[in-house]
């Protein structure tokens, strides 16, 4: 099985696809993520996405298609996948697109995370990230047992700097201008679902559930 999120940042794509993950046993993988942890490492892809991330952009093409092509040819993928915030662009779609088919594979399910504007500021400015372990909060809607500290891992959570109003409003442009065209793509190859977005995200997740069985 292998999925793609589509949605805005914030519209809850890393919160289900954790949720996909764990309940079909296969990788989760967010770009997001590893671009972070590059930075915290202080590896040289690190130094170079950090300027772009900073200002709510998007990384250079050259600078994530290869990494996820090869991260998607690792053992742990054979029964699949779930790729979170990877493609961001058509150009990504397409590269991705060329390295399964060399080997007779394609994406099965694009789901399409749909929550408007208006929801995502309020979500990301109450976004708190796990230092340690990635794992995402909510201070109102989802929060941890635990004021400030991880329930998976007992680490300290933060908000994101990209997570601030300004920045959000920008990754928002940068959503709708790079990002979202890809929702015509997947629906042309067929691979195309749409989920509500704004509801619970258990009963988000009841519905992407209703779609992978
Ligand atoms: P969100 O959780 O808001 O969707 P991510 O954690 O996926 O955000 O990504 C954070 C930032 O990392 C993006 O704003 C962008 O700068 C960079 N990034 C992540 N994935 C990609 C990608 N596939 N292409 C280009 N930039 C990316
Ligand atoms: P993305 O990966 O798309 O950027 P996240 O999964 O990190 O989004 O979710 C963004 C924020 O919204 C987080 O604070 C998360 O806890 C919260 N969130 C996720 N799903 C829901 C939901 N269904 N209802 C309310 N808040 C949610
Ligand atoms: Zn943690």
């Amino acid at each position: 099985m292998k999925l793609v999120m589509l949605g805005a940042p914030g519209a809850g794509k890393g919160t289900q696809a954790k949720m996909i993950a764990d309940t079909y046993g296969i990788p989760h993988i967010s770009t997001g993520d590893i671009f972070r942890a590059n930075i915290k490492e202080g590896t040289e892809l690190g130094t170079k996405v950090k300027t772009y991330m900073d200002q709510g952009l998007l990384v250079p093409d050259e600078l994530v298609v290869d990494l996820v092509v090869d991260r998607v040819q690792k053992d742990d993928c054979k029964n699949g996948y779930v790729l979170d915030g990877f493609p961001r662009t058509i150009p990504q779609a397409e590269s991705l697109d060329a390295a399964l088919a060399k080997a007779g594979d394609k994406i099965d399910f694009a789901i399409n995370v749909d929550v408007p504007d208006e929801n995502i500021v309020e979500r990301m400015s109450g976004r708190r990230a796990c230092v340690s372990c990635g794992a995402t909060y909510h201070i109102v809607s989802i929060p941890p047992k635990q004021e400030g500290i991880c329930d998976r891992c007992g680490a300290k959570l933060i908000l994101r700097d990209d997570d601030k109003p300004e920045t959000v409003k920008k990754r928002l442009d940068v959503y709708h201008a790079q990002t979202q065209p890809l929702i015509d793509y997947y629906e042309k190859c067929g691979a195309l679902k749409n989920v509500d977005g704004t509801v619970d995200m258990m009963q988000v997740f009841a519905q992407i559930q209703d779609i992978l069985k």
